[in-house]
C-alpha cells in the first residue's frame, strides 16, 4: 500500500472496530490461539469460526466452532481474521463471497491488534517480527524462502548487531504477539541460546510468545537444551522425515532430548510450502498500480528486523540478501534508530503495509501469497547443490 495521509491512514478503521462490541475469531489455529493468550482480557470474543474443527464439534472457551455458512453476524459485531499467510487470500475471498466487507464486517488480525492498542491507548502493538540471525543450514531445499539455492554464500550476522536489533526494536515497540527467531537452521548458529536468554530476560514480558525453529535433523547440546529450557521459548520442530528420510535418527533423537530437557515444542508437519518462484516469475512488464495492486493482493504477515531497520516484506529483504532482487529498497525499509514516539502513527503504518513506493523491488519476481497463480511444492525437496 502506498502511503496517502501518513499518520492518518487507519482513522477510519479505528471508527469501525469502535462500533463493534463483540467478535468472531475466524481460524483456530495458531494465529487464534494465540490471540486468545494475549488478548481476550481486552476484547470480547463471542464466537470461533473453523471449518475443520466444527466438522468434529470442537469447543473452545466452551463455546462451540462453528462454520462460516452458520455465522449470523449482527450489525454491532466483527470478525477477526486470525489465519496466516498461506490460506488467508482464500478465506478473505470467501468472507467477500457472504457479503462481509474487510474493515467494516471483518479485520486482518494484524491491522486489528495494532490500530487498536495505537488509538486507544497509545502503544505500538505488533503482530509478529522475524529476526534471522544466519542462512547456514545443512539441508538444500529447492523451495527454500531464504532463497538460499540461488545465493553465493551463506550470510551470518554478528552477535553485537543482532543485540542491538533487539534492542532497538523494544526501545520502539511496546508488544508483539511472536518474535519469531528463523533461519537458516537456528541449531546451527552458535548464539542461537544467546540471543533467546538475551530477549527472555530482558524483554520477555513483553512478548506474546518467543519461538525459534529447527528443521528436525539437527541435535543440539545438552548444554545448549538446558539454556532453552529455562527461557520461555517455543520450538517449532519441522517434520521433513519423508523428504529426507536420512535424518530420521537424528529427528527421533531431537524429540527424545527436547523432552528429556522439558523444552517446550510442537511438531509441525505440512502437506505443502508455498513456491515464491522467482526462477519463473516476471511481473516486471506491470504498472506502477498493478504491482501496488500485487503487493496489496498477497497475504504474506512477516517482516524482518534487521541492521536496526524494518524490512516491509522479510521474502523481499532475504532475496536481497540472497541477491536476486537487485538493489536494496531503500523506500521499503523503516528505520527504527531514528523513530520517536510522535512518530508511532507512522511506524504502525509502516509495519502494517505502508510505505512510499508501495511495493518491493522483489514483487515484480515473486508470485506472492495469494488466492490464484501460487504453486503448492512438496516441502523440504533437496537440491545437489552445495554452499
Ligand atoms: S515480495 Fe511482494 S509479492 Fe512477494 S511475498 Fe513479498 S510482498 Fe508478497
Amino acid at each position: 500500500m502506498r502511503w496517502r495521509n501518513k499518520g492518518h491512514e487507519y482513522d477510519e478503521l479505528y471508527f469501525q472496530i469502535c462500533d463493534k462490541t463483540g467478535f468472531y475469531l475466524f481460524g483456530c489455529g495458531d494465529y487464534g490461539r494465540q490471540f486468545l493468550k494475549c488478548f481476550q482480557n481486552e476484547v470480547s470474543i463471542v464466537g470461533y469460526i473453523d471449518k475443520r474443527l466444527a466438522e468434529c464439534g470442537y469447543q473452545m472457551n466452551g463455546i462451540r466452532c462453528i462454520d462460516l455458512h452458520e455465522l449470523s453476524l449482527k450489525e454491532e459485531e466483527g470478525i477477526i481474521l486470525t489465519i496466516s499467510q498461506c490460506e488467508r487470500s482464500g478465506a478473505i475471498e470467501q468472507l467477500e463471497q457472504y457479503g462481509y466487507q474487510k474493515n467494516k464486517d471483518f479485520f486482518l488480525i494484524e491491522e486489528f491488534i495494532s490500530v487498536y492498542y495505537l488509538y486507544k491507548y497509545n502503544r505500538v502493538y505488533f503482530l509478529n517480527i522475524s529476526l534471522l540471525p544466519s542462512t547456514v543450514c545443512n539441508l538444500k531445499c529447492r523451495h527454500c524462502l531464504n532463497f538460499n539455492p540461488f545465493a553465493e554464500e551463506f550470510y551470518v550476522r554478528g552477535w553485537e548487531e543482532l543485540k542491538m536489533d533487539v534492542d532497538v526494536f523494544f526501545r520502539n515497540i511496546d508488544y508483539i504477539m511472536l518474535f519469531h527467531v528463523s533461519g537458516g537452521e537456528p541449531m546451527l548458529y552458535k548464539h542461537t541460546a544467546d540471543l533467546i536468554e538475551y530477549i527472555d530476560r530482558n524483554y520477555g514480558d513483553r512478548i506474546g510468545t518467543l519461538r525459534t525453529v529447527t528443521n528436525g535433523t539437527v541435535v543440539p547440546s545438552d548444554e545448549i537444551l538446558e539454556r532453552l529450557s529455562r527461557c520461555r521459548v517455543e520450538i517449532t520442530v519441522d517434520d521433513y522425515r519423508e523428504a529426507v528420510p536420512q535424518y530420521k535418527e537424528q529427528f527421533d533423537e531431537l524429540i527424545h532430548k527436547l523432552d528429556q530437557h522439558k523444552v517446550k515444542y510442537f511438531i509441525n508437519k505440512v502437506e505443502s510450502w508455498v513456491d515464491l518462484a522467482p526462477e519463473k516469475t516476471d511481473y516486471s512488464y506491470m504498472t506502477e498500480e498493478q504491482l501496488i495492486r500485487h503487493r496489496a493482493e498477497c497475504g504474506q504477515t512477516w517482516q524482518e528486523l534487521r541492521d536496526g531497520k524494518l524490512y516491509s516484506c522479510n521474502y523481499a529483504s532475504y532475496a536481497t540478501v540472497a541477491g536476486i532482487a537487485g538493489e536494496e529498497d531503500i523506500e521499503e525499509s523503516y528505520d527504527l534508530r531514528s523513530c520517536t514516539p510522535e512518530k508511532k502513527r507512522e511506524l504502525v503504518e509502516f509495519r502494517l503495509g505502508y510505505t512510499d513506493k508501495g511495493y518491493t523491488n522483489f514483487c515484480k519476481k515473486c508470485r506472492g501469497f495469494t488466492a490464484h497463480d501460487t504453486d503448492a511444492v512438496r516441502p523440504a525437496v533437496q537440491v545437489e547443490r552445495n554452499l
